[in-house]
């Protein structure tokens, strides 16, 4: 696939609230070991709201509907994850710039801007035991995908591998940021929520352009 237009990006987030609310209980699970066991109805809650609020819309282009759906998540959910995910699509959008379609390039460069946008709000680094985790590594397989000519399909194929070795990489670490850096050391060996939902975001992406 070369490009990606406003209504795949419009299924992204449909997918995404699907798989959100299949994997409620697991993320909430996740979220109960290290945290206050809110993580999956946040999402599935907010990622809800988001398609909710995309679905029957037209939008010119993948920068508008990006922004929809960041306004939409800061506004539904009430945790941490809602104003980091909000600003992950906003800036989303920022990064997208006005382009009608994106491709791998552009794209690449809407989920580095995505990423930053979260580590800024979140005033988070690599290794913090975040969803930063998942996401920088993600947007930096991206944009050497996208550098090294890959097109759309082969880039989301890199960047969900990355996101996937970022949250497990951090497995055994505490974390700094958020609500898992109150439990201290009893944060080791358990998965971070937030990276969790951000390979099924990521994963979602990849299902919807049907790579
Ligand atoms: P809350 O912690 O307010 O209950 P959630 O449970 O929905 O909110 O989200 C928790 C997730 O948010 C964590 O697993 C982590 O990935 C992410 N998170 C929390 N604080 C930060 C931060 N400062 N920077 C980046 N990500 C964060
Ligand atoms: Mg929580
Ligand atoms: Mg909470």
């Amino acid at each position: 696939m070369s490009t990606l237009t406003t209504s795949e990006l419009i299924a992204w987030i449909s997918t995404a609230a699907d798989s959100l609310a299949e994997h409620a209980a697991e993320l909430t699970d996740l979220d109960a070991a290290i945290g206050d066991a809110d993580h999956g109805t946040n999402m599935k809650r907010g990622m809800r709201a988001a398609a909710d609020a995309v679905a029957d819309a037209e939008f010119e282009t993948p920068a508008a509907l990006a922004k929809k759906v960041g306004m939409s998540l800061v506004s539904a959910v009430g945790g941490a994850s809602g104003p980091l995910y909000g600003t992950f699509f906003l800036r989303f959008a920022q990064g997208a710039g006005d382009a009608a379609d994106l491709d791998a390039e552009a794209l690449a460069a809407a989920l580095d801007a995505a990423a930053a946008g979260v580590a800024q709000r979140g005033k988070a680094d690599i290794g913090e035991k975040t969803m930063l985790d998942a996401l920088r590594p993600a947007a930096d397989a991206a944009k050497e995908a996208a550098a090294e000519g890959a097109d759309i399909t082969a880039m989301l194929t890199a960047a969900v591998a990355a996101a996937r070795e970022g949250r497990d990489a951090v497995i055994d670490s505490v974390a700094t940021k958020g609500r898992a850096s109150y439990v201290g050391e009893r944060a080791k060996g358990h998965i971070d929520p937030g990276s969790q939902s951000a390979v099924l975001l990521l994963e979602a992406l990849q299902a919807a352009v049907g790579a």
